[in-house]
């Protein structure tokens, strides 16, 4: 578990809200900030399950969430492979 620490900042927590940063983009290189709801990120930051903890999120935000990759970089990489 603790290696999941390493993959985001917790930039700051109001509100009931915790915002999270997420790494670098591999592909543009930008991080993101994320706002998750206290509650929430706390079960997500004791062990449960990305798809468990949010699971109205779509695939691509969880994505984000855990490797920082936003889904249309993701799509922008397909297709200049498929060019
Ligand atoms: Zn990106």
């Amino acid at each position: 578990m603790p290696g999941m620490l390493n993959n985001y900042k917790v930039i700051s927590q109001e509100y009931g809200t915790t915002f999270v940063e997420t790494m670098p983009c591999m592909i543009c290189k930008q991080t993101t900030s994320i706002p998750i709801p206290d509650e929430l990120f706390w079960r997500w930051f004791n062990g449960e399950f990305v798809q468990d903890v949010f699971p109205d999120w779509s695939v691509g935000k969880r994505e984000l969430l855990i490797s920082g990759t936003h889904p249309n970089c993701w799509e922008k990489l397909f297709e200049s492979e498929e060019a």
